[in-house]
């Protein structure tokens, strides 16, 4: 099994940092103190910065393909676009899931949290060959396969005339029997891969999916992922659907839970934020795709108040448009100050750290064996070097990696002990490769037009009294 020694390295202790040595044993944290004896391969970790990899607790692989060229529209109008043009080969989807788990891991996540779009008729294939892309690469990889049982016109509130919307082109007991085929043929949380049942959201999903999610949740003890209020539009979907706010109805359906998590959250109100405190959910901040769509600032310093946990997602590279983690970590952790005048709330850069990575742990429910440098949990590690440029000159490092501006700074990158980033390189499969398919099946680009957005703008503008 893989040991290795990690010699004079710095760790974040209470307000401060120590030179330590750590031992990797089978894989897991056996000690962290300084001047240990040598196990296995020595490394050294002179002048560099040991954290727990982060999560990537929300993104959309297969987005990558267009990003950069997706219009200036609010999430409804994007959504449109984004599936008049959404790839429909597996072979992209692979090397989507190859360049997203890549950035992640090179801007310190060693988890990615996959909000899987499947191509219709092909959702088995597509969940096998991201699958074996982040088996490839070695990330830590939560596979939330996208469904829905509803037609995307229906995601928009119809106001005041009634709409009457396509039927989805799969049903709800065919779409869930996939996710359990998924389960069956790909759930390995012991190799670094799981199953999360994940309906998009309200918008797009019925009860009965809903509840099939839940039941399936218990019976495999998968995760449970959605996205919750993103928009206003949402906001007003949900009060036409249930009567009720969406995060009342979905207590009432039992869909939140200690393993649920929640991206977005902006649309909120202070008994729903209470709710997801007494149900232990996890809110998933994705600040950047927030701002690119104009979603709104979500209310997470009145999360950590209400001791709800919240951790970072870049979402989908569509609407960010990167994959770059501390990126979301940055903009994510300053953005509130503008909203909350009282400054003793606003987000350290240490508490950002903790959110990226034990808030993902517990998101996951896995914070018994993830997301801080403990003894006796898995070694999900990432080594930054502070000689860096942009690390210089030296200050605080947790400082300057949370709200400075760094690139390259990732040295070395361990999940469960498996070193996948050496000397600032992915080392488990040929980067050169990736750059080169991605530019091969790919053009410059600009402006394209969709059918979809043609359609559906006049009423969006109505509804939304634009
Ligand atoms: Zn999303």
């Amino acid at each position: 099994m893989i040991s290795f020694t990690i010699k004079n390295v710095m760790i974040a202790v209470d307000n401060d940092y120590a030179t330590v040595d750590v031992q990797i044993v089978d894989g897991a944290i056996a000690a962290i103190s300084p001047n240990l004896q040598v196990i296995g391969t020595a490394i050294d970790g002179k002048n560099k910065l040991l954290l727990p990899g982060f999560f990537n607790a929300h993104t959309h692989s297969s987005e990558m393909w267009q990003r950069g060229i997706m219009s200036v529209f609010p999430l409804e109008l994007w959504l449109a676009e984004l599936y008049d043009f959404a790839p429909l080969d597996t072979e992209k989807v692979y090397l989507s899931a190859l360049g997203t788990a890549v950035e992640t891991l090179l801007s310190g996540g060693t988890s990615v949290v996959d909000h899987l779009v499947l191509i219709p008729g092909l959702e088995l294939e597509t969940i096998a060959i991201a699958t074996r892309a982040y088996r490839e690469v070695g990330i830590r990889a939560f596979i939330a396969p996208l469904i829905q049982d509803e037609s995307l016109s229906a995601g928009m509130p119809s106001g005041e005339s009634a709409q009457s919307h396509e039927p989805y082109f799969r049903s709800t007991a065919a779409t869930l029997e996939i996710i359990e085929e998924a389960v069956r043929q790909f759930h390995r949380p012991d190799e670094g891969v799981s199953i999360l049942v994940a309906p998009t959201g309200i918008q797009l999903c019925t009860d009965a999916l809903f509840k099939g999610c839940i039941e399936l949740s218990d019976r495999y003890n998968l995760c449970r992922h959605s996205h919750l209020l993103e928009t206003k539009a949402q906001e007003k979907l949900a009060q036409e659907k249930y009567g009720c706010t969406a995060v009342e109805h979905l207590k009432r359906i039992g869909f939140l839970s200690d393993r649920t998590t929640l991206a977005h959250c902006v649309w909120l109100n202070d008994a729903d934020i209470a709710i997801l405190a007494e149900t232990q959910s996890t809110v998933v901040h994705n600040p950047l795709s927030n701002l690119r769509l104009g979603s709104g600032i979500a209310p997470i310093l009145k999360y950590r108040q209400a001791g709800v946990n919240v951790t970072f997602g870049c979402d989908g590279a569509s609407s960010n448009d990167s994959q770059d983690l501390l990126e979301a970590i940055k903009i994510g952790s300053i953005l509130h100050n503008v909203t909350d005048s009282d400054y003793q709330h606003w987000i350290t850069p240490r508490q950002a750290i903790e959110m990226a990575s034990l808030g993902g742990a517990k998101g996951f429910n896995l914070a018994d064996k993830l997301g801080s440098l403990t003894v006796g949990k898995q070694a999900d590690l990432v080594l930054y070097d502070l000689t860096n440029l942009s690390l210089l000159p030296r200050t605080d490092p947790i400082g300057l990696l949370v709200l400075g501006r760094p690139s390259n700074v990732v040295d070395s990158a361990w999940v469960n002990g498996k070193q996948i980033v050496a000397d600032g390189k992915v080392t488990t499969i040929n980067v050169d490769d990736l750059r080169q398919e991605l530019f091969n099946r790919s053009q410059w680009e600009t402006k394209r037009k969709s059918e979809t957005v043609a359609q559906i703008e006049a009423h969006y503008r109505i509804v939304m009294g634009l």
